[in-house]
């Protein structure tokens, strides 16, 4: 470079470090995850704060697995084991796979950003759906290529705002190396029958990677949604996910899965990070295995809770999508970015879903009985008042007299 050059270039970074960031990663807008609980107590200066933001399991872990998590923190001073090898084992009896197939990691998450950095690339595609889960298009656009987003199915359809699993297969082209599907979907709650799953897997060129994310899964399967791992064995191109946040009631300690072929799972496993998840968080998840009936009591529970709190709030007239999973999205109208502050003031925190395009509405997750019948008398009078309060004034405005 010259030395004109040079100036011009040191000109435009100087005191701007954030510019020397790839341009794909300096255009990306940031997850917005579920408002913490301390958040809204420092905030708000109010206790008895309920979460209903994140679609976790208010059940939590089983108590064995909480004991063999204090346990395996004495030797935190040590490093974890990077392979995972306990806990691949684990999986691998539990699922009737070959430990070779399975990629672990710090929660899913980490698996949709290592098939994305592993698979995608500038001058390639990826397709997802409209109101498919929010982190599939960051995780394409950071790696430059190009995030071809396939139009939901229509309100008055069998499935409304679900995946059109035929227009996604439509939308491949040549240079699609992901195809990413959420069953059930977050946050719609929606999901796509096994035929016409099947029908996709069939109807997908080898060059294009089926990433079938079921964070879901121990949910819909209450609902009947058949498991996708049979499928496996006829699909090399197919890459299941699966996680301990949801169902198992370990989303703090963040980990996932992946199942794949062999050769899918090697690139994955060259590319994580060496430690990517921690000794307490594989300590948990071996446990968690041992007791499946812990588990499967909460989700009994939560989609018992989850029938009982979508009757309630079409009760109330108001419309929500048909969900397989341990949440609802609500439509509450124009107002409800006003209703999602008011709830907040009644220590109720949920999920406003206007970054989905879906700005009417708000995404609840299902928690314990009480915390829902809490939602559920704030929701009712919150719709039910004709003109709702005005949204507080900018603080910066407030204080500018
Ligand atoms: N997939 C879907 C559809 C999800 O809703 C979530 C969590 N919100 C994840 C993946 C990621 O979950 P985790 O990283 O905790 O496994």
């Amino acid at each position: 470079m010259n030395e004109a050059g040079e100036a011009e270039h040191s000109g435009h970074h100087a005191g701007h470090p954030g510019r020397l960031a790839l341009p794909a990663v300096r255009a990306l807008s940031p997850y917005a995850p579920g408002k913490p609980i301390a958040e809204l107590q420092r905030e708000l200066g109010i206790t008895d704060i309920i979460k209903l933001a994140s679609n976790e399991n208010p059940y939590g872990p089983a108590p064995a697995t909480l004991a063999a998590m204090h346990a395996a923190l004495e030797q935190v001073w040590l490093y974890p084991d990077g392979s995972c090898h306990e806990l691949k084992a684990a999986l691998a009896s539990h699922l009737g796979v070959a430990a070779e197939c399975l990629t672990i990691g710090n929660g899913s998450n980490d698996l949709l950003m290592l098939l994305a950095e592993a698979f995608l690339t500038g001058g390639l595609s990826a397709v997802y759906s409209q109101y498919g889960f929010a982190i599939y298009p960051l995780v394409i656009r950071e790696t430059g290529a190009r995030a071809i987003e396939v139009p939901a199915l229509a309100r008055a359809s069998d499935m409304p705002l679900g995946h059109d699993l035929t227009a996604m297969a439509a939308a491949i082209r040549h240079d699609t190396r992901l195809v990413f599907i959420a069953n059930p979907n977050n946050p719609t709650g929606t999901w796509a029958s096994s035929a016409a799953l099947e029908r996709l897997l069939e109807t997908v060129p080898p060059s294009t990677l089926v990433v079938l994310d079921t964070a879901y899964f121990e949910y819909g399967r209450e609902r009947g949604i058949e498991d996708a791992q049979p499928w496996l064995a006829e699909h090399p191109n197919l890459v299941l996910l699966r996680t301990f946040s949801k169902a198992y009631g370990l989303a703090g300690a963040r980990v996932g899965y992946a199942l794949s072929h062999p050769e899918v799972a090697d690139v994955l496993n060259r590319l994580r990070p060496a430690f990517n998840v921690n000794a307490i968080a594989q300590a948990g998840a071996i446990a968690a295995l041992q007791d499946s009936a812990h588990m499967q009591r909460a989700v009994e529970a939560t989609m018992r809770e989850q029938a009982r709190v979508t009757a309630a709030i079409r009760q109330m007239g108001l419309w929500s999508a048909p969900s397989a999973a341990n949440f609802v999205l609500v439509q509450v109208g124009a107002h409800a970015a006003q209703i999602f502050r008011a709830l907040l003031e009644r220590g109720i925190i949920v999920r406003p879903t206007g970054g989905y395009g879906l700005p009417e509405c708000l995404r609840i997750s299902i928690g314990l009985p009480a915390h829902n019948d809490r939602l559920l008398a704030a929701l009712a009078e919150l719709t039910k008042q004709p003109a709702l309060p005005q949204p507080a004034p900018p603080a910066a405005a407030a204080g500018a007299r």
